[in-house]
């Protein structure tokens, strides 16, 4: 058995906010036998553990992780058979979408941009422009807490906007299987272009951040409520509300996670104050 295991490991450079302490463990399983070692060895020395994705939405304190993080992005591989795409967890979105482009399939445009991995976006039903990762996901491998792998429906996952089973049962997913129509590749090719333009002009994606900070409320943008109340560009320490979207948090400097989470406090304490509605966040707080 090979897992990489690295100790005292920082946790910034993992986090596409680039902040967060150190984890006493980082483990960076390349395959499913690794990943169950990794958290039979936790298990082992009595040590707490999370299992997260490429870090593109969640944030570690600046006190780190008391234990081990566990990183799947090495868990790749992706394949196409008979109409279906299977992806492991640790696959980039752009790369089912660039796979769903090169077997004419469309449906998975709306992934391409977006800087997670696949099992992210089904714990987090990852969208965009209208698209929902659940809305190509056929079923799944998924780990138990018992290290049991179970095989999970499209419609036992029970999605809903940016959530799913995962944010409330301890699963983990492992990989699974997507379906789109057929399509025109050149018109997928378009479609693909065109949602990375729209990102390169509407998004501040020339600093770090997590995306969007919070959850769209009903009937509205949480950007547009926080425009309106004057908040693009208010700093504090490192961390400001983006002046290109104000839906972003983005980090300017060397913001802390703890800039970072006051600025969001502050945000979602005037955003209700001065319109009534409660901004919920998005990004995903490991402590
Ligand atoms: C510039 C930018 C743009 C973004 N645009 C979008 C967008 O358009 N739409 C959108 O939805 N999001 C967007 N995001 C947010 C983020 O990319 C998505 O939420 C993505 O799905 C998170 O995937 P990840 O692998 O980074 O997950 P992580 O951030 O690593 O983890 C998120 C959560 O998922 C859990 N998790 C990760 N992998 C697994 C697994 N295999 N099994 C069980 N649980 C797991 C983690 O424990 C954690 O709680 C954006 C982020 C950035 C930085």
């Amino acid at each position: 058995m090979n897992c990489t295991l690295l100790e005292n490991a920082n946790l910034a450079q993992y986090c596409s906010m680039k902040t967060g302490g150190n984890a006493k463990y980082v483990a960076l399983p390349k395959n499913e036998e690794e990943l169950i070692y990794a958290i039979s060895f936790f298990h082992r020395c009595n040590e707490k553990y999370v299992v997260v994705g490429n870090c593109s939405n969640l944030l570690f304190t600046d006190d780190g992780f008391d234990g081990g993080v566990i990183i799947l992005t090495a868990m790749r591989g992706i394949s196409f058979k008979d109409g279906i795409i299977t992806a492991n967890c640790g696959e980039s979105l752009s790369a089912l979408a660039k796979c769903a482009l090169d077997n004419g399939v469309t449906g998975m445009e709306f992934c391409y941009g977006i800087p997670g991995t696949v099992g992210g976006a089904i714990y987090m039903n990852a969208g965009a422009y209208g698209g929902e990762i659940c809305q190509c996901f056929i079923k799944g491998r998924f780990l138990d807490e018992s290290l049991n792998i179970v095989t999970l429906s499209n419609e036992e996952l029970d999605f809903s906007y940016r959530n799913s089973l995962l944010q409330r049962k301890n699963l983990l997913f492992l990989s699974g299987e997507f379906k789109g129509e057929s399509g025109d590749k050149a018109a997928i090719r378009a479609r693909m272009d065109e949602l990375m333009s729209a990102r390169k002009s509407k998004q501040p994606l020339e600093y770090p951040s997590c995306g969007s900070t919070f959850k769209r409320p009903p009937n509205n943008f949480a950007g547009a409520l926080i425009e309106q109340c004057g908040l693009k560009g208010y700093t504090i320490g490192g961390a400001q509300v983006s002046e290109k979207h104000a839906g972003f948090v983005i980090n300017i400097g060397n913001a802390t996670s703890a800039d970072v989470l006051n600025l969001m406090d502050y945000v979602t304490a005037t955003v209700l104050e001065k319109t009534g509605v409660k901004l919920e966040p998005e990004i995903r707080v490991i402590r």
